[in-house]
């Protein structure tokens, strides 16, 4: 006959079996969503946009989560408070990996952050968002080509250099002009260039405009 430490012991080593065969199947149960594709994030983007500018917003994923997150892009947007992504996209909860910095620049840093959220939570869109009335981009302008100027304004610099061979308003121009900059300057970076060559992910540059509430795609995607 067992002794009842050594029964004690086997039933709870039987309880932890089951509890972790059960886990197992809860985990292929739930298994991880496939990632959405470039084209399908950004139309879901787009068709947020379009329901936020007509006053229809669902307003999705609103109440509190701790489900893991699988974002379906990665927002570098502007900190203007005009410009709130999940609002203008109208998204909720664990779909944007956001990162906001005023003129929507990025440095090594920033940088880190926007991998982190392709390597591992997996999005495979990048959207680089400017907006009208940028304080930021007007503030470069002014300073332009000043190499005294905070790092925040300079790295806009490259925009503003550009924007005066532009017609029209210049600042506007540089506006449209630094999102491109900034987008093409990610595509290039070795740690996200091999997945654009490969067609895995997708960096578009965008213009927010604050009288409408609309984002349109630069470069005409
Ligand atoms: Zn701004």
């Amino acid at each position: 006959m067992m002794k009842p430490r050594l029964v004690i012991g086997l039933a709870f080593v039987a309880i932890i079996l089951v509890m972790s065969g059960s886990t197992s199947i809860t985990k292929a149960a739930t298994a991880e969503p496939a990632e959405l594709a470039p084209t399908e994030a950004l139309q879901r983007l787009l068709e947020g946009n379009a329901r936020y500018v007509s006053n229809r917003p669902e307003h999705p994923n609103s109440r509190p989560s701790a489900a893991p997150q699988h974002p379906i892009a990665v927002i570098l947007s502007c900190s203007d408070s005009r410009a709130p992504s999940e609002i203008i996209f109208d998204q909720g909860i664990g779909d944007l990996f956001v990162v906001r910095v005023a003129g929507n620049t990025y440095d090594k840093m920033l940088l880190e952050t926007i991998d982190f959220g392709v390597e591992n939570l997996g999005a495979r869109l990048i959207l680089v968002v400017g907006h009208d009335q940028c304080g930021a981009v007007a503030a470069a302008v002014k300073s332009y080509p000043d190499p005294h100027a905070g790092e925040m304004i300079r790295n806009i610099y490259p925009a503003v250099k550009d924007a005066k061979d532009a017609h029209g308003d210049q600042g506007s121009a540089a506006i449209s002009i630094n999102a491109i900059l900034v987008a093409a300057r990610l595509a290039a970076e070795p740690q996200l260039s091999h997945l654009v060559a490969h067609g895995k992910l997708k960096i578009l540059p965008a213009r927010y405009e604050t009288a409408t509430g609309r984002v349109k795609i630069l470069g005409g995607e």
